[in-house]
């Protein structure tokens, strides 16, 4: 399959062309990442400072690499009184949990849990239901809202648990725990949906996404179960227009919007002073503290030959902080690793009650069919039937 000569994305990628020289027009694009600097940070950060009861701001931490990293900052090198904070959506692998205890140890910070039981347990539930009913009509637009069921509301718990507690900033990466490499609204683009530089959906786009997302669940007659509706509703409001249900009085800020990310730096702090670890079978330190992933990458990768990291590693290389043959040696390991084959993804599919047979089948068989229709019609470099 034809990749990009400057970065690695491949002709399957969502609206990509490539010009005579084979590069692509996400490279051509590109415009260089702006931060907005450490001073106006500091200058923020002294807004906050003494404005809470107890804490300054409260750090979400997902155990992953960015966001122990942004718990360092606050607390090290800025002098935040910090309270982590994690919601636990039920989807949390041991490394994850690992990492958030080593980090809160050896920083000395409180940390609270929030954890609803009876969420989770829909959350599981819903799942196994729309797993299994994708699986008899999949759709590459519905792969992540299906199988990433825990953290629509993840945000506006962490904002309602400051307000309450009198804090006034929460801080994330991008708020979650994300830099601005790891965005993944690109999936949109198979939709025919394209965000900005930094995610965000114009306001004509959100009404397009809600429409298209409201027929692709009109699709699946396996939908039409009450939790998955609500699931659905709550998940589209919260993910497109989560601005007007925000509390008042708290403010969120995003460290690597001030922060330029790198993965040195990150992964050298993190490591060397939190005592923060990967995984073993991934190759990858990106997201490793998420269950949905192992199969969602995997997903990805049998339908369109690509994950989310070779997009992030894209970026990286149009950045200049990656080189071109670094990446496409990553990627080789990342397509074969344990991660996307191995443990992790047998234990999805026996949680979702699917075998890896079935999973298999059901894929070649959409495969056939996203080629010749959504392939087809937004990746017009694919030469389709070769
Ligand atoms: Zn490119």
């Amino acid at each position: 399959m034809q990749i990009c000569t400057k970065c690695i994305l491949p002709a399957t990628f969502p609206g990509i062309e490539y010009d005579h020289d084979g590069i692509c027009n996400y490279c051509h694009d590109h415009e260089p990442m702006k931060v907005r600097g450490e001073e106006k940070l500091m200058s923020v950060l002294d807004k906050y400072k003494n404005k809470g009861d107890k804490y300054d701001c409260i750090v979400p931490i997902s155990g992953g690499r960015d966001s122990s990293f942004v718990l360092h900052q606050m607390v090290r090198k800025y002098q935040m009184r910090v309270l982590a904070l994690t919601v636990d959506s039920g989807f949390i692998l041991p490394e994850g949990f690992r990492n958030i205890q080593n980090a809160t140890e050896a920083l000395g910070v409180p940390h609270v849990w929030l954890r609803d039981e009876k969420a989770i347990a829909t959350a599981k539930k819903n799942t196994v239901l729309k797993f299994q009913g994708w699986l008899r009509n999949p759709s590459i637009h519905t792969i992540v809202p299906v199988l990433n069921s825990g953290d629509k509301t993840m945000n506006l718990r962490m904002l309602r648990h400051a307000k309450q507690n009198n804090i006034p900033v929460v801080m994330g990466g991008n708020f979650i725990g994300n830099c601005s490499f790891e965005q993944e609204h690109w999936k949109r683009g198979y939709l025919g949906v394209y965000a900005d530089d930094r995610g965000a959906f114009s306001t004509r786009d959100k009404t397009k996404l809600v429409f298209l997302f409201g027929m692709e669940y009109l699709k699946n007659p396996s939908n039409f179960k009450y939790p998955i509706f609500r699931e659905y509703v709550t998940g589209g409001s919260v993910y497109f227009f989560e601005r007007l249900f925000r509390p008042n009085g708290v403010d969120s800020l995003g460290f690597y919007d001030y922060i330029y990310w790198k993965e040195d730096e990150v992964l050298s702090t993190v490591r060397n002073e939190l005592g923060w670890e990967g995984a073993a079978d991934h190759t990858t330190t990106w997201r490793i503290d998420d269950s949905a992933y192992p199969l969602i990458n995997y997903i990805y990768f049998r339908l369109v030959g690509f994950t989310e990291h070779d997009e992030m590693y894209s970026k990286m290389i149009r950045e200049n902080v990656l080189t071109r043959e670094e990446a496409l040696q990553r990627v080789s390991r990342d397509h074969q690793s344990e991660w996307i084959h191995g443990a992790r993804l047998r234990d999805s599919l026996e949680e979702l009650g699917v075998t890896k047979e079935q999973l298999d089948k059901a894929l070649d068989a959409y495969k056939e069919i996203l080629y010749r229709t959504v392939l087809k019609k937004r990746c017009k470099a694919l030469t389709i039937g070769s």
